[in-house]
């Protein structure tokens, strides 16, 4: 092969690699020349059948053509490459400057805020936080608390029994008899109960399981007046300080003499409207000194000492402070209802 064919052949496979735009076509421009049969191979083959002498020249320009291609063909596979992984980077490209996704995030129920908020204003007045089973004997739910077994007053109170003797709380009563118990007969006590009770009910404004907080107070010289200034206190604190209060007379069985405290109505600040049902004033709590025999039966004597109790509904609290309409939007999960706090 003459040296102008040589620089032929070179120069053909130089433009085929040239031509070449996927790095297949360039493996398949490996093949026909530097392949086990390819062009340039087969004339390095060939050099055995030249005279002895010719070789080693025809040889090295023969190799020359190899290398030359060799280098072609490499540098173009590296281009090859190289575009492919820019391609692939553009293609995958990540903009940082796009605000990130946020994971949802929960945040804290009406009730619970209302009962942090309750529980902190008492805390702060030195009371104790106390809790007691959600499921109770007869004895801690109503016998201590001056409910007998035929009392009449167990008729209010619709109750979940699991047997004649045992029941899901319907009040967080029993704690106060249980607090009691647990002091030294006459030693001052000043707690609040939070929690869930159970009555059988389910409308607008009822619920089977709601929340009660309930608070005690038991020393020495405990007058009205002290229950009086305390839930003025803390129903100011809740409602507002232009809130009045209104205490009228009620019965417990378990405070004697008990009553039913209003707030002037939240929503129209005693004016008359549909929430207050045009009276101007709120059913918020129930309350009154503790009934003599309540203190005897949790073994206090009600000659030296004396006290006061208190309970209020949870659900109640939050649907005047946030003017909910229905209860029973509380215990549904609508994240909609939910986010609105
Ligand atoms: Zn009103």
């Amino acid at each position: 092969m003459t040296q102008e064919e040589l620089q032929a052949l070179q120069s053909e496979a130089i433009a085929q690699v040239e031509q070449a735009t996927t790095i297949q076509a360039v493996q398949g421009v490996r093949v026909t020349y530097l392949g086990k049969k390819g062009k340039v191979t087969s004339l390095l083959k060939g050099l055995g059948k030249l005279p002895k002498e010719e070789r080693p020249a025809a040889g090295a320009k023969i190799n020359e053509v190899r290398v030359a291609v060799e280098k072609v063909l490499q540098d173009k596979q590296t281009a090859l490459e190289e575009a492919a992984l820019a391609a692939k980077l553009q293609e995958e490209q990540i903009d940082i400057t796009l605000p990130g996704r946020k994971a949802p995030q929960g945040h804290i129920h009406p009730l619970t805020k209302v009962n942090e908020l309750i529980q902190d204003f008492f805390m702060k007045m030195g009371y104790t936080v106390e809790e007691g089973p959600e499921i109770e004997t007869d004895y801690f739910n109503f016998e201590c608390l001056n409910l007998p077994k035929e009392h009449p007053a167990r008729d209010m109170q619709d109750s979940f029994y699991i047997t004649d003797n045992i029941l899901l709380r319907t009040h967080t009563s029993p704690v106060q008899a249980r607090t009691l118990q647990k002091h030294e007969p006459n030693s001052p006590v000043r707690m609040i109960a939070p929690g869930k009770v159970y009555r059988w009910d389910y409308d607008a404004t009822h619920s089977p399981v709601f929340h009660q907080v309930e608070g005690l107070i038991v020393d020495k010289d405990i007058t009205f007046a002290d229950l009086k200034g305390t839930l003025e206190l803390f129903l100011r604190h809740i409602f507002g300080e232009e809130t009045k209060l209104r205490f009228r007379t009620s019965y417990f069985p378990f405070t004697e003499p008990s009553a039913e405290v209003d707030i002037s109505c939240v929503m129209c600040g005693g004016e008359g409207c549909r929430v207050c049902s045009h009276t101007g004033w709120l059913e918020i709590l129930g309350c009154g000194m503790v009934h003599p025999n309540v203190l005897k039966l949790n073994g206090y004597d009600p000659d030296k000492v004396q006290g006061f109790a208190f309970g209020m509904g949870v659900e109640r609290i939050a649907m005047l402070l946030y003017g909910i309409g229905d209860l029973r939007l509380f215990f549904e999960d609508d994240v909609r209802f939910l986010q609105q706090f």
